[in-house]
């Protein structure tokens, strides 16, 4: 049966929600891809260029900018954070689902670009297990935390603009909650053109 284009996945949360955890479980399934973003921010330690991130000094940054290539790019917390094109579309022409880890400025652009995109927006249990989980982390200042926590209040306050929200309470819970908003999304109608085609061709 001929396959399906990928999706286009947006995936947000507060810094510190447990993004990073429920990847590493879903990109288990070679089904999904994480775009790998460009940023000016240094790499925490354990952090590879290419791999975690495209670690780039603000003037290679706004080079890219000039040149057009990010689908979108945004300023959080005095760093510049951006999905560069080539990350995306020739895989989803592949039929592979790429997951966008963006935070809320860059998914509202992508909300008006690509508006067949899944919004889907993480969110902690409550804002004082948000503080535990970083300061359980250990990779950010306390200076730092208290300024990403207070980012997330305004974050939390948009998960309304997304299509579906996920509470990261128990990880089991959370990664298999992700896998039923995908798989709901694939069956619906209106996605399943090519499917419906096939299945009149075939006697
Ligand atoms: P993010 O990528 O959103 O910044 P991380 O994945 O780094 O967040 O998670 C932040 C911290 O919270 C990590 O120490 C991680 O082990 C922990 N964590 C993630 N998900 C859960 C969960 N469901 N329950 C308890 N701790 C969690
Ligand atoms: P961190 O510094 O914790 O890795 O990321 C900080 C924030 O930047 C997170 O909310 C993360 O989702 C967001 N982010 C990562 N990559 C991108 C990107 O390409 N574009 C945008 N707009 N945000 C991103």
């Amino acid at each position: 049966m001929k396959m399906n284009k990928g999706r286009l996945i947006v995936f947000s949360a507060p810094s510190g929600c447990g993004k990073g955890t429920m990847l590493a479980e879903i990109l288990k399934n070679e089904r999904f891809r994480c775009s790998v973003s460009a940023t000016t921010r240094s790499p925490r330690e354990g952090e590879l260029d290419g791999i975690n991130y495209h670690f780039l000094t603000r003037e290679d940054f706004e080079r890219h900018i000039a040149a057009g290539e990010f689908l979108e790019y945004a300023e959080y917390c005095k760093n510049f954070y951006g999905t560069l094109v080539s990350e995306v579309d020739s895989y989803l022409e592949k039929g592979i689902n790429v997951i966008l880890e963006i935070e809320v400025q860059g998914a509202m652009k992508i909300k008006q670009k690509r508006p067949d995109a899944i919004f889907v927006f993480i969110a902690p249990p409550s804002i004082g297990e948000l503080t535990r989980r970083l300061r359980k982390r250990g990779t950010e200042s306390d200076e730092v935390i208290a300024e990403r926590v207070s980012q997330a209040a305004g974050e939390i306050a948009m998960a309304e603009k997304y299509d579906y929200v996920i509470v990261n309470d128990a990880l089991e819970d959370a990664v298999s909650d992700f896998f039923a908003v995908i798989r709901a999304e694939e069956l619906k109608a209106v996605c399943s053109g090519e499917i419906i085609n096939e299945v009149l061709k075939n006697a």
